[in-house]
């Protein structure tokens, strides 16, 4: 499959897409990303990369870590789907709503509540959580310059009331053991890591090939645990559209209000795309284009 020439007709033919969307700003220090930063990244099973645009340009990977912590939290075999659920919520990420209903269990791990008791779990099971989840990051991505961009992760805190009153309320329903302050601080850090397409797309190759990390023989966790990721990808990994992802896409993948968007063909590629411009569920519209294009013409999805 050439690649490259798929993704030159790609970055062509979005070149005048008319993009209606809006930088997230409820995080101030996001809406200072230019809005027409646009890449996309796809590292093959076979070690070959191919690129157009800003691949190598750095942001905010937002919620798409929350696949990282996920994945760190089933190496450490923290008992998990006793507290988060598998369901897609089919509400906005950062809704409070469901939660009495469902006795303070996050629909899953995805939506903010699931994430922060990821993060509660973390926090519980790691000596130096936020050491231990970027030493991880890197360990899958092969690559040291990867950070957390505190600026990011300072203005998150001042502004993040939803994911305050989320944690708090959950405690008080009984699924969150540690300091709710511990918890806040190591999950506005595991948002703010910044990431470039280029290093998504590495990173995202362990759950494309069954846990193993690309150009090395170690596995960075087992291939039962990818089979679930995945699963919770493609039903979880899109906010309130999912279905529209499914449905457009066909593959399993991570949004984030950052702009970027990461999806694994299996035992073939880890693809990322970023461009800021959010459509109203909060995903990257012209991401979203692209990778449905990238579907299309190659005439392959995991359906
Ligand atoms: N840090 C963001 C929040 O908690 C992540 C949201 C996202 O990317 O979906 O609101």
């Amino acid at each position: 499959m050439d690649y490259q020439a798929i993704l030159n007709i790609i970055e062509k033919e979005l070149e005048s897409f008319e993009d209606e969307g809006k930088v997230a700003d409820y995080i101030p220090e996001l809406a200072f990303v230019p809005s027409d930063k646009f890449g996309m990244h796809l590292h093959c099973i076979d070690g070959g990369d191919y690129s157009f645009g800003n691949s190598d340009e750095k942001f905010s990977i937002q919620s798409i870590s929350k696949v990282f912590s996920l994945a760190l939290a089933k190496k450490h075999g923290s008992k998990i789907w006793k507290r988060v659920d598998v369901e897609p919520s089919g509400d906005p990420f950062n809704s409070l709503t469901q939660l009495e209903k469902e006795k303070g269990i996050p629909r899953n791990p995805f939506i903010n509540a699931g994430a922060l008791v990821i993060a509660d779990i973390l926090v519980s099971c790691l000596d130096n959580p936020k050491k231990d989840l970027l030493d991880f990051v890197r360990l899958i991505a092969q690559d040291d310059d990867i950070h957390y961009d505190e600026k990011v992760a300072s203005s998150e805190k001042k502004h993040g009331y939803r994911n305050i009153a989320l944690v708090n309320y959950m405690k008080a329903l009984g699924n969150i053991n540690n300091d709710v302050d511990d918890i806040l601080d190591f999950y506005f850090y595991q948002c703010s890591i910044s990431m470039s397409c280029h290093q998504l797309a590495k990173a995202f190759m362990i759950f494309a090939n069954e846990g193993r990390i690309m150009g090395t023989e170690e596995k960075a966790i087992k291939s039962n645990s990818t089979k679930r990721i995945n699963a919770i990808m493609q039903t979880c990994g899109f906010y309130d559209e999912a279905g529209e992802f499914s449905f457009r896409v066909g593959l399993p993948g991570k949004s984030g209000v950052g702009g970027g968007i990461v999806a694994i063909h299996p035992h073939q590629y880890a693809v990322a795309v970023w461009s800021p411009l959010l459509n109203e569920k909060g995903n990257s519209e012209k991401g979203m284009r692209a990778l449905e294009e990238l579907t299309t013409l190659t005439g392959l999805s995991i359906f």
